[in-house]
């Protein structure tokens, strides 16, 4: 069932969402050489517990800390630790804040010094296709057409998409309907309506999109090895278009 907000809940998901959006750079300014994933994670727990919110992660589904970072060619739910940013990484972060029971989330990908320009097409691309995706997020339009304008946005390129993973609708739960795919016919799926408030989420692979898990049970990487990004928006549907909540 897809839970519409009301105007007072829309003002709770925006603090939420400015909550996560202000940890995201937070952790994005500490994407360098020489720091370790951990220290990333302990800075944005520490940031989103300054502003009176829980970090939505921590504990979900039993995650052990506040944020996913996920270097090269690890694609999502990488677990904070002990590895050290390498100059050339690129390395996502995905962050979510709950502030007085509503959700935000989002997620980008940074990188550490300089980097190739094909890393840096990557990123670009997936930026981009994000805010396709975004720009038919219209009242009126289906789930079916802001996939397709990721897909067709994306395909373009050559990169491959990862749908093994989808975006969400976002609110009391961190995961709610509709699910949001990165791929799909224009036309097709839920209605969106104002009061939706869904998270577009484009993971996309330089190779195929295929994905593995990591044995330690999070951890998803590319099937080839090849580099991976992912940019994520939580964003309202209203009368008067798309309303992105998690812009800093
Ligand atoms: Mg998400």
């Amino acid at each position: 069932m897809i839970v519409l907000k009301t105007s007072s809940e829309l003002e709770l998901m925006r603090v939420a969402c400015q909550i996560s959006a202000q940890a995201l750079v937070v952790g994005g300014e500490m994407v360098k050489p020489g720091v370790t994933t951990a220290q990333i994670d302990k800075a944005i727990h520490k940031f989103i517990k300054s502003q009176n919110a829980i970090p939505s992660f921590l504990g979900y589904n039993g995650f052990p800390a506040s944020a996913c970072i996920s270097i090269n060619d690890e694609v999502i739910h990488g677990i904070p630790g002990g590895r050290v940013i390498q100059p050339g990484d690129i390395v996502s972060i995905d962050v979510g804040a709950l502030y007085k029971g509503f959700n935000g989330d989002n997620a980008a990908t940074f990188a550490a010094g300089e980097i190739s320009p094909e890393a840096q097409r990557l990123m670009d691309v997936t930026r981009e296709s994000l805010h396709m995706g975004i720009a038919a997020a219209l009242s009126g339009n289906r789930v079916g057409d802001v996939s397709n304008a990721v897909q067709t946005y994306v395909e373009q390129y050559g990169f491959g998409i990862v749908r093994e993973f989808v975006g969400h609708g976002v609110g009391k739960d961190m995961h709610e309907a509709p699910e949001v795919p990165n791929f799909g016919k224009a036309g097709r799926g839920p209605r969106l309506t104002a009061g939706m408030t869904i998270a577009i989420e484009p993971m996309i692979n330089m190779g195929g999109g295929g994905v593995k898990m990591l044995s330690d049970g999070w951890t998803i990487k590319t099937a080839d090895g090849s580099l991976s990004a992912h940019f994520e928006h939580t964003i309202a549907i209203t009368d008067n278009g798309p309303a992105i909540l998690t812009t800093p």
